[in-house]
């Protein structure tokens, strides 16, 4: 049940002694992966890396001969860490200066976790008073936007549970959430809102019925009971 959120990994590498080149021995820099619009960890799955950029780098140097060789290519590796692991790879790069723009230095490291920070606490206050005012609509729009993180995404999914009205429910559904961790949190906080309602979905078209219908009145379909039957309590069940 681990998740990590941009400002877990960018604190982590900041806070972590900066690891050194296995093929040259220099220290690696920090380096921001470049953001794609995808939500489901395509690419390097960290927001992070370090990178060896020192040109006399052997595996640099040595790069734009192999890859010539073996693809008739113009391009070359950078030796590459992960944050808060030993694991060391390469990534290709096509010039000297390629990749170099998202170099970051410490002191933008640190504004970027700060500036982080202060608008995940503003996103958080933003949803609490939408709580107050029990404005779920603004919160299910913040659950929604795949550009939010992924912390901010789970407090809304808490708060959707405890404000929310069914028709909150088939908007959630229509939409697919690339995380494992949100989308438990979201069955969750569903089966909160059926259970103020007294509604559950129908299991063979989806549409929001009462809890206790024995047919759909969508498609007709007809229903197994929902209800639990409490177990009952025998001699070795009681609690002494
Ligand atoms: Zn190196
Ligand atoms: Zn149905």
């Amino acid at each position: 049940m681990s998740f990590e959120t941009k400002e877990d990994v960018l604190l982590q590498v900041l806070t972590q002694k900066r690891p050194k080149c296995t093929y040259c021995g220099k220290k690696m820099r920090i380096w921001e992966v470049p953001q794609f619009p995808f939500e489901d960890g395509l690419g390097w799955g960290t927001p992070y890396l370090f990178v060896c950029f020192n040109n006399r780098c052997p595996m640099y140097e040595q790069g734009w001969d192999n890859i010539r060789r073996n693809y008739g290519r113009h391009a070359s590796y950078r030796c590459i860490c992960y944050p808060g692991s030993n694991t060391y790879a390469c990534m290709a790069i096509f010039s000297q200066n390629g990749a170099t723009g998202q170099i970051i230095d410490d002191e933008i490291a640190t504004a970027k976790l700060q500036a982080l920070k202060t608008a995940i606490e503003r996103k958080i206050s933003f949803l609490e008073d939408c709580f107050a005012a029990k404005d779920w609509q603004s919160v299910l729009k913040v659950l929604l936007d795949p550009i939010e993180q992924d912390i901010i995404r789970i407090k809304a999914v808490d708060l959707i549970g405890e404000i929310g009205t069914t028709e909150a429910i088939e908007p959630i559904r229509n939409k697919n959430f690339g995380n494992g961790f949100l989308l438990k949190k979201i069955e969750k906080s569903l089966g909160k809102i059926h259970e103020r309602f007294s509604t559950r979905e129908c299991p063979f078209c989806s549409e929001i019925i009462r809890k206790k219908a024995k047919a759909c009145k969508y498609c007709g379909g007809v229903l197994p009971v929902s209800e639990k039957i409490p177990p009952k309590q025998g001699i070795f069940d009681r609690q002494s």
